[in-house]
């Protein structure tokens, strides 16, 4: 019996994505580069459905229906090269490649094109939801051309979360799409994760709630407009003990975040497009200045701190979701607004209304905001920005008061809290009439000539800081 699809990488990821596709009624074809995790796999789920064990690469090819579908889910980076360098000569033209691991866009990018060059069809996948949700339904991003869709996105519906009876699998785009877009949904959820935590540190630090009631509090807000995957599983982390100790298990855990990758690349991208990403950003950093522990040492003994004591209103713990819920906009805003740039400068045609209905299940930033987000861009004129789709402006607007004194209060007890004001800068700056920027061009023009715009009369010019100072008109070099 020949196979609809083979998978080769069976690590949890690979594992857990084979296992899914069995269960709902494909016959899978397994390989993996030592026979060992083949067989383990096979030992221990090989009754849930139709497998084919395979020792190598051609026996794999060999075992499947055309046009040949493969997915490869090994570690990101040189090992899907190396994999696709031992595929190709064994396939033929309408084939397809699918690279579902987390795989910089720019490479997918550089692999679809050499693979179309043999008339191979490249499909980058992003795929979220860990491995609970690898097995049980992911939420699938996919790139490649439209032709490799029709033959595989069928599939990978079915095996994909399913929200209101809709699959949170949809054809993102050409190429690299499917992979930006996955990359830009692993920084939004450093983001999520980093006002959380900043909400967290306000609730304990500020107002001294310990890890057992904010459980009872994330459980409460769960119930709400933040209702979201990480919010629940915040309450169940904040509610753990530690058997060793007795103490909350967040106390015993260094406070020192890792990294893999996807948010640093996230902002690389954003900066490269231009794209003022903030949020991201600042959760990034924030994560590398957990990491320096010894320069934390230091700062903890020769840095003064002044603050200056709060009374906290009663309504605190109120303001503290307010600024969160706040925060969190800017940082799906600034995510929609990089995928806006992203789809100009790389060609992409990607919906926003369907990317953010498929990031309603399956993955780790999955939250009811999403239905709200889907319909925003789901009208017949798209928003420029999320916070101008008017339930948007409305709710972050009622925050506002709220997001105002919790960034304040912050800033007095030194506790701090980038996102919540950075996203709060964000959205100053997106309102304000006049920016410094003016001053900054006006100086670019001293010490640089780089000319500027004026505000009433077209043109370029430059002013002769050096000579008269009088204003000439200018060839434009911004
Ligand atoms: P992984 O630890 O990233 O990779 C292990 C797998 O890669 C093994 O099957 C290994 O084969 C294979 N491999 C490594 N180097 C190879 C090479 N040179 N040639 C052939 N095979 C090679 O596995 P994972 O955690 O399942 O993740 C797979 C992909 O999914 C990664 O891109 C990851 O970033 C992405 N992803 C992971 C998660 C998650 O929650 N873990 C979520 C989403 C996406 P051997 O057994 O022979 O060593």
């Amino acid at each position: 019996m020949l196979a609809q699809i083979g998978v080769t990488g069976l690590a949890v990821m690979g594992a857990n994505l084979a296992r899914n596709f069995a269960r709902n009624g494909y016959t899978v074809a397994l390989h993996n580069r030592s026979v060992a995790k083949t067989d383990a796999l096979l030992a221990a789920h090989g009754d849930e459905g139709a497998f084919v064990r395979t020792e190598t690469l051609a026996e794999l090819v060999a075992a499947l229906e055309t046009p040949r579908r493969v997915l490869i889910m090994v570690k990101a980076g040189a090992p899907v090269d190396s994999v696709i360098d031992q595929l190709v000569p064994l396939l033929e033209a309408g084939d397809i490649v699918i690279d579902a691991g987390n795989s910089n866009f720019t490479d997918t990018r550089r692999r679809e094109a050499a693979l179309a060059e043999h008339d191979l069809h490249f499909v980058g996948v992003g795929v979220s939801g860990g491995e609970e949700g690898a097995l049980l339904g992911p939420s699938i991003m996919p790139g490649g051309s439209k032709e490799s869709y029709d033959a595989l996105g069928p599939m990978l519906e079915k095996i994909s979360a399913k929200v209101d009876g809709q699959p949170c699998c949809a054809w993102i785009g050409t190429d690299g799409a499917g992979h930006f877009v996955k990359m830009v949904h692993n920084g939004i959820e450093y983001a999520d994760m980093q006002v959380i935590g900043e909400a967290y540190d306000l609730m304990r630090s500020g107002a001294g709630i310990e890890p057992a009631a904010q459980a009872g509090i994330f459980t409460e807000w769960n119930r709400g407009e933040l209702a979201s995957f990480l919010i629940e599983i915040t309450a169940e982390v904040l509610g753990h003990v530690d058997a060793k100790t007795g103490k909350p298990l967040v106390d015993v855990i260094v406070d020192s975040a890792g990294q893999k990758g996807t948010g640093r690349w996230t902002v690389q991208s954003a900066l490269d497009l231009g794209s003022p990403t903030s949020a991201i950003a600042e959760s990034v950093f924030a994560r590398g200045l957990s990491s320096q522990r010894g320069q934390r040492a230091i700062g903890q003994e020769v840095l003064a701190g002044h603050e200056v004591p709060v009374e906290l209103g009663a309504d605190f713990v109120e303001d503290v979701r307010q600024a969160l819920f706040a925060s969190k906009l800017v940082s799906y805003a600034q995510g929609i607004d990089m995928l806006t740039a992203a789809a100009k400068e790389y060609d992409w045609a990607l919906k926003m209304d369907e990317i953010a209905a498929l990031w309603r299940g399956g993955c780790i930033i999955r939250a009811e905001l999403l239905k709200d987000i889907t319909k925003a861009y789901a009208a017949d004129e798209a928003p420029a920005n999320l916070l101008f789709a008017p339930a948007f402006s409305k709710a972050i607007g009622e925050a506002l008061p709220a997001w105002r004194r919790v960034v304040s209060t912050a800033v007095q007890l030194g506790i701090p809290v980038p996102v919540f004001s950075s996203s709060l800068a964000y959205y100053d700056g997106l309102r304000r009439k006049r920016l410094p920027a003016a001053l900054t061009q006006g100086l670019r023009d001293l010490f640089g000539a780089h000319t500027y715009n004026r505000v009433d009369m077209e043109g370029t010019f430059h002013t002769q800081w050096s000579g008269d100072k009088t204003e000439v008109e200018a060839v434009d070099t911004h």
